[in-house]
């Protein structure tokens, strides 16, 4: 099997394999396997410093970090069901394994633990998807000036067609493109799937689109909010639980469909809304895209196709079949890490689950005008307070991990806290 692995790198003149994994920082990392070793690589795995999970993304080690230089190396063993193609590279996203087992600080390890018990204990499947927004960039400004559903945002966009054609001989399946609210602005939805192939799909997904995009000296940013005054960029994710093949959260006696236990499920999430907004919006960047009047949450809330709120029950079609009842969480932006993402999200439902907690009245109005809402964290800082706060998440995420990442994530609220911006500068200069 591997012998093959290596033809068909050759073959497609793939020099360097990528074992890929993604930190708790939420930034992707690689170590590259040489083809003419890479079958002796796949076996071994490849070492890594433990201290790469204490990284910040400003790339050094947080100095509340657990690791440092002096501790051992961990393994990064691919997972080859994810190996991925797209000459003139390749990727495979990898397990990270601590003696032989899967590592505690490996999200991607602990969310396929988490689902196979799941599905072990309970009978349930998770199935998920993510809204990928992102802005094309030329030289710090947006690529083109088409707006909101421009047509002519497709009529020879060599870019853009190219993402789809690649994306999909590599196995990702686009089911819808949008024209975002921003100039230069799209917005990919990939189709809702198991939850562990569709956290590593938000992986491959960004490496094929930036390597188009620099291959043509553009660059694909997914900053939650790139351009001052612009819309920022979002990852919702959309979920669902099933059982024996049926959509649990399906139920055609509600007026939209959902069952008890989807109601249950939100009012988990609102129940953790505040700790779980650190954990998928985890960026002092963030929390300048949640704000209001952007289609991005700043309430604590749930609605019916309410675009306004933290989760929408996206409108049914007129023909509303099973497999279309889900949650839209509209929180997550890409500076997370997708596992990490559906592993909080649902620990945060089954929890609502759990206890049968009921969300209260759904939002049908302009949620960002509500006064009596409570708002969702409005900066990284007291995000990771509330995450610290909220015992039973932390203890059902696992209290190691969630302590790490915060005290990755306080040293960059820090470093950035410490910075002079230019606005300051401009504002304050002649006091
Ligand atoms: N760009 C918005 C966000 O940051 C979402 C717009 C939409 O509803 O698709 O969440
Ligand atoms: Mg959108
Ligand atoms: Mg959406």
């Amino acid at each position: 099997m591997s012998q093959s692995i290596k033809d068909k790198l050759r073959s497609y003149n793939v020099e360097i394999l990528r074992f890929t994994w993604v930190g708790l920082d939420g930034v992707i990392r690689s170590k590259g396997a040489q083809v003419s070793h890479v079958e002796e690589l796949i076996r071994t795995g490849i070492g890594v410093t433990k201290a790469m999970f204490s990284f910040t993304p400003m790339d050094i080690i947080s100095p509340y970090g657990s690791f440092g230089p002096q501790d051992e190396d961990v393994f990064i063993v691919p997972d080859l069901s994810t190996l991925t193609v797209f000459p003139p590279s390749a990727i495979v996203i990898c397990e990270v394994r601590d003696k032989g087992k899967p590592w505690e600080f490996d999200l991607r390890s602990k969310l396929n633990a988490r689902l196979e018990k799941l599905k072990e204990e309970e009978g349930y499947d998770v199935r998920s998807s993510f809204e990928m927004e992102f802005y094309l960039v030329k030289d710090r400004k947006p690529y083109d000036d088409a707006r909101c559903f421009d047509s002519s945002a497709f009529y020879n966009n060599p870019i853009i067609s190219e993402m789809i054609k690649v994306l999909t001989n590599s196995g990702i399946d686009i089911i819808r493109v949008i024209k975002e609210y921003g100039p230069g602005q799209y917005e990919f939805d990939i189709v809702h799937k198991n939850s562990l192939r569709s956290a590593d799909e938000v992986v491959i997904f960004k490496e094929i689109t930036k390597q188009i995009a620099l291959s043509k000296g553009i660059e694909v940013n997914f900053m939650p909010k790139p351009f001052n005054k612009l819309p920022g960029s979002g990852m919702h994710l959309n979920i669902s639980l099933w059982r024996e093949g049926k959509n649990v959260f399906y139920d055609p006696k509600d007026k939209y469909g959902l069952s008890e236990l989807g109601y249950n499920f939100i009012a988990g999430l609102l129940e953790h809304a505040k700790a779980l907004t650190a954990l998928v919006a985890p960026t002092v960047n963030s929390y300048k895209r949640l704000v209001p009047g952007s289609w991005a949450p700043t309430k604590i809330s749930y609605g019916y196709n309410n675009k306004s709120t933290m989760i929408r029950i996206p409108t049914p079609y007129p023909t509303m079949e099973s497999h279309d009842r889900r949650v839209e969480y509209r929180v997550p932006d890409a500076s997370s890490n997708p596992y990490l993402v559906i592993l909080a999200v649902l620990e945060a439902g089954l929890d609502g689950i759990e206890r049968g907690l009921k969300p209260g009245n759904p939002v049908n109005e302009n949620a960002y005008l509500r006064k009596d809402i409570e708002d969702i964290p409005r900066n990284l800082r007291e995000a990771l307070r509330e995450l610290d706060r909220d015992n039973r998440l932390k203890e059902r995420i696992g209290e190691q991990v969630v302590r790490e990442f915060i005290n990755i994530k306080s040293a960059e609220v820090e470093e950035f806290e410490s910075i002079v911006t230019d606005w300051e500068y401009e504002v304050y200069r002649k006091i």
